[in-house]
């Protein structure tokens, strides 16, 4: 039944839950749920092979309460309008979680990056940015697009140089697109963010002894188990970190099938093994499932969708064992899923929430582009100066050494990864903290309170602009 449902309207029942929570009017309600610009194009790329095709795509701006309106761009052969609009919706109400000053948006062209050579993806990656640029659906102020599925560096970097052949405003080009590569103005950091910040929202949703208690299970990450569907950006480093974090990897899923081994193996070699093999089917001591979704309901304590939406569904929400869901996708688990997980009791750590890791390195590198400088340039040795000077004024006064090695480690000053690192980590628990309170005062799940945090925070800043009384 909930597959029938569009995914748009799956985003719009969850606002529509947490807005009866708000004392909003319904105008404003609306105002706040509505997309507000959708540009549908359509346009011909000449094949290889000298063939010409048409390609559809979309960018949705969902709402622009703050500009610029901020989103990734999706390349897959299920892209629709439907999709980009609630893709676009579930970004506003996740920069406003996280507090990063932007409204939503997001993009999508409607391909297979499979069927299509290196120079037809750059082809049509260009003609999109310059139908963005020419219908001002792209800009520094305006709206700033970056990596989703099937898209990354390489892409970016096709868009800013589009972008910056076009643009009479040179000055701040940089800043029209996130996401790119280090060398192109891009952060560093950027890359492993939303991966990164996926384990730092788990890892805070299991530090709270009462909650795990509820569930069943001991505070903390260490020993816990876990299985990733989606092996891309966002699986793979949730799934590092979790790692790295003391979690025991015991389930993966891909495109080609699954896997599942109870008492776990390691990242890296069911990296090696599909490297070498061109599947992770058949790893060593593993059970081979031919679907991905089987793995979605083998036993472990945390689940982790990082594919894509509509995974969890009614049909096989009855079978999934996890005590949590980890939503790195965006959108994995259906209204209807969700309500029925929710009522088992089943901690989801929603999508709005959790993959906000990579949005919010994207705001530090719109920053640096804007402030024309790398975080940490003007001030890392003036930093390391003073700890050494500490350190010296402490060994005078203790009349002890301290080692070379804590001189060392101690009187470093912070680099840009650093400080992206840290921005993140403090952006991921305030947040969380942020949800769980309004979760516990209204007795809501964590995706109802989250969705009634932006609501309010989005209603707070049209109410202040005078547009609402
Ligand atoms: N595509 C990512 C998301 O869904 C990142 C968006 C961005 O950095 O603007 O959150």
């Amino acid at each position: 039944m909930s597959q029938e449902v569009s995914f748009l309207e799956q985003v719009d029942r969850m606002f529509e839950k947490a807005a009866g929570y708000t004392n909003h009017s319904a105008g404003l309600l609306r105002q706040i749920q509505m997309c507000n610009s959708t540009y549908a194009m359509e346009f011909p790329l000449q094949r290889d092979d000298g063939t010409i095709e048409t390609i559809r795509a979309w960018r949705a701006e969902h709402s622009q309460h703050k500009l610029p309106t901020k989103g990734g761009i999706r390349y897959a052969s299920n892209v629709n309008e439907d999709e980009v609009k609630a893709l676009a919706t579930l970004m506003t109400y996740k920069c406003a979680i996280v507090d990063v000053p932007f409204g939503g948006a997001k993009g999508g062209i409607k391909i297979s990056t499979r069927a299509y050579s290196d120079t037809e993806l750059q082809r049509l990656t260009r003609r999109y940015a310059y139908e963005l640029t020419r219908k001002n659906f792209i800009g520094p102020g305006i709206d700033v697009p970056a990596p989703d599925y099937g898209t990354g560096g390489r892409e970016m970097a096709w868009i800013l140089d589009t972008y910056n052949s076009l643009t009479r405003e040179p000055l701040d080009a940089l800043a029209c697109v996130t996401g790119k590569p280090v060398g192109q103005g891009g952060i560093r950091g950027r890359t492993e963010a939303t991966g990164r910040g996926c384990y730092f929202g788990i890892r805070e949703a299991c530090s709270y002894a009462d909650d795990m208690e509820k569930l069943g299970l001991t505070p903390g990450l260490q020993g816990k188990t876990f299985i990733v569907q989606g092996l891309g950006n966002v699986g793979y480093h949730a799934a590092m970190y979790m790692e790295e974090g003391g979690a025991i990897l015991v389930g993966v899923g891909e495109y080609e099938g699954a896997i599942y081994k109870a008492d776990g193996f390691k990242l890296a070699d069911v990296i090696d093994h599909r490297a070498k093999t061109g599947s992770i089917l058949g790893f060593p001591g593993a059970e081979s499932f031919e679907s991905s979704k089987v793995v979605l309901e083998q036993d472990c304590d945390i689940l982790v969708p990082a594919a894509l939406e509509g995974q969890i569904t009614t049909e096989n929400a009855p079978r999934v064992k996890a005590k949590i869901i980890g939503e790195g996708a965006n959108g994995p688990t259906t209204a209807d899923a969700d309500a029925y997980l929710a009522e088992r009791g089943v901690m989801i750590i929603p999508d709005v929430y959790l993959n906000a890791g990579g949005v919010t390195v994207s705001y530090f590198e719109w920053l640096r582009n804007l402030s024309h400088v790398r975080f940490g340039r003007m001030n890392r040795r003036f930093e390391s100066t003073t700890v050494t000077n500490i350190l010296e004024a402490v060994e005078n006064l203790s009349g002890k050494r301290i080692s070379e090695d804590d001189r060392e480690r101690l009187a470093q000053g912070a680099t840009e990864v650093d400080l992206v690192n840290s921005g993140l980590e403090e952006t991921m628990i305030h947040a969380y903290a942020e949800t769980r309170a309004i979760a516990h005062d209204r007795g809501t799940d964590l995706r109802t309170a989250a969705f009634i945090n932006a609501i309010d925070k989005i209603a707070k800043s049209y109410t202040e602009m005078g547009i609402w009384p």
